[in-house]
């Protein structure tokens, strides 16, 4: 084990998790609130920055504990303003996050495993199969290490920030670590972004779908479809095998109705050239949804090639006439537009590649 590995990750204890750390060294439980305002607040990533905190606490911290694992090797910043961040762990992983400035909201994309191990095969990300689950500490540190780049350490968003876990990995095989990060982000003393602000995007992990039905402080859901039918999906993505569309789509329903206002639930759908993109597979897909009677919106995402995967993404053309189709049967459908494909920093093109011609690295830290 390396030195890193004995001390805990404060930033993956809830306040309440880290006041009581604090008590037990003997300090008052103040000194809590006020660590977790340092990290989360103001962003601090070491203990030395503190500068409030008694120095003989510092030091003491240093050695029992981290305020920060993430190592962030590359940065590569997109003509459209996207930055894509390639991180390692303490223990050399790779972690990748992408930060998406829009006119009204930034969206931070954060991983929740280094690699994955579903099997995708639109995919970049299943090609590094599972390396590991990421800890709580080291999902919260993936949007701290944005947030500071993007604006200054501690410096206050001049918008909004909303979140996607649609990075690399499968957040629902994860669920424990991904559930207390939402929780950590969420607090008003900390960085406070609200579950309403937050995504998680999933294949279809049903025993998952129908616990997060029964958690009140949840984030947004998603669910990457990519197929009509199960002979497609079972292909496309062998997670079917296990949760087919029937199963999937029930949870989704009973997913459906516990809704509550402001809340959103989605439909994400890959547009591969040839492959699943047909007028058919259109009509295939309204009459399944309304057959399970869903009413959630459909996100099409035109698929973004990457070298070794064997797709095209749908002519724009294409991609109209199938949201057309979809919309004439009443499902409701937006067509997503990709950000960072220069870069690699789009949906699924996230698989530690670095050495692709053309990157342009700002900085190493
Ligand atoms: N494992 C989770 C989250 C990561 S994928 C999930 O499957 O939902 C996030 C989204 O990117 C999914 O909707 C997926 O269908 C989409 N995606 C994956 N590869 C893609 C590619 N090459 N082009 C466009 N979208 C892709």
């Amino acid at each position: 084990m390396t030195e890193m590995d004995k001390r805990i990750n404060l930033t993956g204890l809830s306040q309440a998790e880290l006041v009581e750390f604090i008590e037990q060294t003997g300090e008052p439980a103040y000194r809590g609130r006020q660590i977790f305002a340092a990290l989360h607040h103001r962003r601090l990533q070491n203990f030395a920055a503190m500068t409030d905190l008694p120095k003989a606490l510092r030091e003491r911290l240093q050695e029992t504990a981290t305020a920060a694992t993430l190592t962030t090797e590359s940065r590569y910043l997109s003509a459209d303003g996207t930055r894509r961040f390639l991180m390692k762990t303490h223990d050399n992983l790779p972690v990748e996050t992408v930060f998406i400035p829009e006119e009204h909201r930034d969206t931070i994309c954060f991983s929740s495993q280094s690699g994955c191990p579903l099997q995708c095969t639109f995919c970049l990300t299943a090609q590094l199969g599972l390396l590991r689950s990421l800890t709580p500490g080291e999902i919260v540190e993936q949007v701290i290490i944005a947030l500071n780049d993007a604006y200054g350490v501690g410096e206050k968003p001049p918008r909004g920030t909303n979140l996607v876990g649609m990075g690399a990995g499968e957040p629902f095989l994860n669920f424990d670590s991904l559930i207390k990060a939402v929780r950590i982000i969420a607090d008003p003393q900390g960085l406070f972004i609200v579950p309403h602000r937050m995504t998680v995007s999933t294949a279809g992990v049903v025993p998952r779908i129908r616990e997060l039905a029964a958690i009140p402080d949840r984030p947004n859901l998603a669910i990457s479809l990519a197929a009509p039918t199960n002979e497609m999906r079972d292909e496309l993505m062998p997670i079917n095998k296990k949760w087919p569309l029937e199963e999937l789509l029930g949870a989704c329903r009973e997913f459906e109705r516990t809704l509550k206002a402001g809340e959103r639930f989605t439909f994400e759908y890959v547009m591969l050239d040839g492959v699943n993109d047909s007028d058919e597979q259109a009509r295939q897909l309204a009459n399944l949804l309304n057959r399970h009677d869903l009413h959630a919106r459909v996100n099409l995402i035109p698929h973004n090639p990457a070298d070794p995967l064997p797709y095209q993404p749908s002519p724009a053309t294409r991609v109209e006439m199938f949201k057309s189709i979809l919309e004439s049967k009443g499902v409701r459908t937006f067509v997503r537009r990709p950000r960072g494909r220069d870069i690699f920093a789009a949906c699924g093109q996230l698989a530690a590649v670095t050495q692709s011609a053309g990157l342009r690295a700002l900085r190493s830290a």
